[in-house]
């Protein structure tokens, strides 16, 4: 009897809004919280009940899917525009040149004919190994770009098997439904790039997660092809919503998107890969004369020579190798690659900082052996080209920091720069002192007419007394703006108090006040009262 009272408890409500209900009480702990429906078409008891808002009239737009109708691209257009943004990784644009090209030839020629996509088809879904920062994912959003279809990336790690801790492989999908704007039908035609798939080997190869198997198996099944519900079992908002258009329609909607076009990628470092290879290598050859070859293998190579064998050994299922056919190996990336980054790649991090600074009115110039210099420093950090990031942050950052401020409209990037910026900047700041001066007083022109449209008050300040305002920025290193606020914060109430009195709008500003604000400012009011005071007297 228990036992199945016990059943009944755990059994799951089937109203959304109920759920929502359990959810909320058991995360508050409160069983007196109650969900009630507001808004939408829905109404609060006792509430005279609103009519469903009007749906808003259509609106003619493109069609995405356009782009795929007319997807015109050859292999060799693709690898040329991929050229123009990622240094190297040769094979590896060339086989996803032609993966894509295949793909999106055969959902083109299915949106053409219908009957075609009910065809068995073998999916070029692809694997990338290769370590960190080499251009995986650049190289892919560089390509979802190109062909304009939605891309998502997502960590392997991040999932489990069940779906109950981590997150479920099916979030993927309505991820890419999210970066589509909800738009489905081109949702279908994205492509999902999942990295870190190393670690979803089975514990008995060299992954560490012990669910990995499952979450391969998941895996699988959405790469293959199935039927995946746009509305997440955890999303209260979504269930709420698939709820509200069951009542006005009368009946659920279809919420489900097929998987069957997306094209999947996966990717990952692969550690202790090269050790299966080479013992591979070396049985393979043993009944020879040598085992040479394996030992001509540089450690870079290795994984190009990677098998559906080795990736079994790593702890991989036949089924879910099986359904990765095409698998490029990424080169990891050498100072002179670094250094071509920097020179030749568009859109490379060095013209985001030359934008950052042209933000400041800034010229940000290069010196090609300073380049050479980041190059060999970003090598050492064993991060590919992200590298490039740390060192050039390391450098830049505090010239970002101090230079808005000062005259300085030109920083040239040299070797001594990058051996010592500290110094280096201390130099260019003591360099432009003279110029820094003049700025200071621009800057107080500026404030005087901030002054002015904020209090309908104008400032005049005395020559000295802007000197001494520009000397006290340098030396607290305040802006003068900063200075300026401390200094004559009770001047917008007092100076009105003066102008109700006197009906004057134009205040000098004096050495005296820089110096001592609170004190000169009462003076000067008192001495107006005074002289106020004297003249009803004398009347
Ligand atoms: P990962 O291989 O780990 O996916 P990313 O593609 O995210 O690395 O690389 C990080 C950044 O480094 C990219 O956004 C890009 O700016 C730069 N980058 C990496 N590899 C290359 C490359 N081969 N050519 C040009 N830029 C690259």
């Amino acid at each position: 009897m228990n036992e199945k009272k016990d059943d009944e408890s755990k059994e799951k409500p089937k109203n959304p809004f109920e759920e929502m209900q359990r959810q909320l009480q058991e995360m508050f702990g409160n069983a007196n919280i109650n969900v009630v429906p507001t808004g939408f078409g829905f109404h609060q008891p006792g509430e005279p009940e609103d009519k469903a808002p009007e749906p808003p009239p259509p609106v003619e737009e493109s069609d995405p899917l356009d782009l795929i109708r007319k997807f015109f691209l050859k292999p060799r257009d693709i690898k040329d525009d991929l050229d123009r943004f990622v240094i190297r990784q040769d094979e590896a644009k060339r086989a996803m040149a032609v993966a894509v090209c295949d793909h999106y030839n055969h959902v083109r020629r299915c949106l053409e004919n219908p009957e075609l996509a009910e065809r068995p088809y073998m999916k070029q879904n692809v694997l990338l190994l290769g370590p960190t920062g080499v251009g995986k994912t650049y190289l892919l959003r560089t390509l979802a770009r190109l062909i304009g279809v939605p891309f998502v990336k997502a960590d392997a790690t991040k999932f489990s098997e069940t779906g109950y801790v981590g997150h479920d492989v099916e979030d993927m999908v309505r991820d890419l439904v999210r970066t589509a704007d909800n738009d489905v039908e081109l949702a279908k035609y994205g492509i999902i790039y999942i990295d870190e798939i190393d670690k979803i080997a089975a514990s008995g190869g060299q992954g560490k997660d012990v669910s990995g198997k499952g979450v391969q198996t998941n895996l699988l099944k959405l790469m293959e092809e199935t039927d995946v519900n746009l509305v997440s079992q955890s999303d209260m908002m979504g269930q709420m919503q698939a709820m509200m258009e069951m009542q006005r329609g009368g009946k659920a909607p279809t919420r489900t998107m097929s998987t069957r076009h997306i094209l999947f990628i996966v990717s990952g470092a692969f550690t202790g890969m090269n050790e299966i290879i080479r013992k591979r290598m070396k049985t393979n050859v043993i009944g020879f004369s040598s085992v040479a070859g394996t030992e001509e293998l540089d450690e870079d190579r290795l994984l190009h020579a990677a098998t559906t064998r080795d990736f079994v050994d790593y702890g991989y299922e036949p089924e879910f190798i099986g359904r990765l056919p095409v698998r490029v190996a990424f080169d990891s990336l050498k100072a002179q690659d670094l250094l071509a980054i920097l020179e030749q790649a568009e859109d490379n991090i060095l013209s985001k900082y030359i934008e950052d600074f042209k933000g400041y009115g800034i010229e940000l110039k290069v010196d090609t052996q300073a380049l050479g210099e980041i190059a060999e420093r970003a090598e050492a950090e064993k991060t590919g080209a992200r590298g490039l990031m740390t060192v050039l942050e390391g450098l830049l950052r505090e010239y970002k920091y101090e230079l808005p401020s000062t005259a300085v409209k030109e920083l040239v990037l040299t070797p001594n720069m990058v051996k010592n910026p500290a110094a280096d900047l201390q130099a260019l700041l003591a360099d432009n002192e003279h110029a820094q001066r003049d700025i200071h007083l621009q800057e107080i022109e500026a404030f005087v007419l901030r002054f002015e449209e904020q209090h309908g008050l104008k400032l005049k300040f005395h020559k000295k007394a802007a000197e001494a305002v520009a000397k006290e920025a340098e030396k607290s290193g305040r802006t003068v703006h900063t200075v300026c606020e401390r200094l004559f914060k009770d001047y917008p109430y007092g100076l009105k108090l003066l102008q109700n009195q006197t009906g004057k709008k134009v205040f000098s500003i004096t050495p005296a006040m820089v110096k001592n604000p609170d004190k000169a400012l009462s003076e000067l009011i008192m001495k107006q009262y005074q002289a106020g005071e004297d003249a009803s007297q004398d009347a």
